[in-house]
């Protein structure tokens, strides 16, 4: 948060809502710097793997926490694992319904976890209104790259990345993302439930070099939340008539 600080940048911190009743003081602290706090589920279980009705009310419960914690509304959401995906956008009007102004939860892209390949690859609305920041991506090749985040970010060269930057539409809403993992040297080596053994083996190495490869695409700081993004530009965005694209073939 320091080194944010030092840079004048504001960033969205999505919270996990056990995180925020075991640590409202951080929580807390952190909204005293200026950072927006945004729900990122209750327990950071992938959507589909809650039955609807529990994932509606472990949502709920989660905003509810966040909110009561920081005192502040809290509009935005993001889905564990960017799980926002074909077979679980129905859960777009729950979000909508709740309260949620925005969703950043679409990885527009095929991944090793979760991915929406033909998903918009720039910030819409969806048809109920709400508005969705996808994951930023870059195309190398036939390949696209959510380049500017996870463990992308670590292992990717960075002359290329930097290329991928300078190659985004200025119009692209562009962020960068990390876990608080993504900068822990000390933790041992654990399987991650769900995951294979080498995407396991890739979120953990490489970790000291992630905070100046983070650095490295701010630039010079003076980043805005994804909040104050929305509230800016979202008369601009155009809505999406249908997310499902006709056959597999991507739809921007
Ligand atoms: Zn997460």
């Amino acid at each position: 948060m320091n080194t944010l600080a030092d840079r004048n940048i504001k960033g969205t911190v999505f919270t996990v809502g056990r995180i925020a009743e075991s640590e409202p003081g951080l929580l807390r602290e952190i909204a005293d710097m200026g950072h927006e706090i945004a729900c990122h589920s209750f327990d950071h279980l992938p959507l589909d793997k809650q039955s609807p009705a529990q994932l509606r009310e472990n949502t709920k419960r989660a905003k509810k926490i966040l909110e009561d914690c920081v005192g502040q509304e809290v509009v935005g959401f993001r889905a564990p694992v960017f799980s926002l995906v074909k077979h679980t956008q129905w859960f777009v009007d729950d979000l909508k319904e709740m309260g949620f102004s925005y969703s950043s939860s679409v990885m527009p892209a095929r991944t090793p976890l979760y991915g929406f390949p033909g998903a918009p690859q720039k910030p819409f609305k969806w048809q109920n209104g709400l508005i969705e920041l996808p994951c930023p991506v870059g195309r190398l090749g036939s390949l696209t790259l959510p380049y500017l985040g996870g463990f992308y970010l670590r292992y990717l060269p960075g002359a290329i990345i930097q290329k991928l930057l300078r190659q985004s539409s200025e119009a692209s809403c562009l962020w960068t993302y990390c876990h608080p993992y993504d900068f822990d040297v000390d933790e041992p080596f654990a399987r991650i439930s769900g995951a294979s053994l080498w995407v396991s083996l890739l979120l953990w190495l490489n970790r000291r070099s992630a905070m100046n490869r983070m650095l490295s695409v701010v630039g010079g700081g003076g980043g805005m939340t994804l909040a104050s993004w929305v509230s800016e530009f979202q008369e601009t965005l155009p809505t999406h008539a249908s997310m499902t694209p006709p056959d597999g073939k991507e739809v921007v």
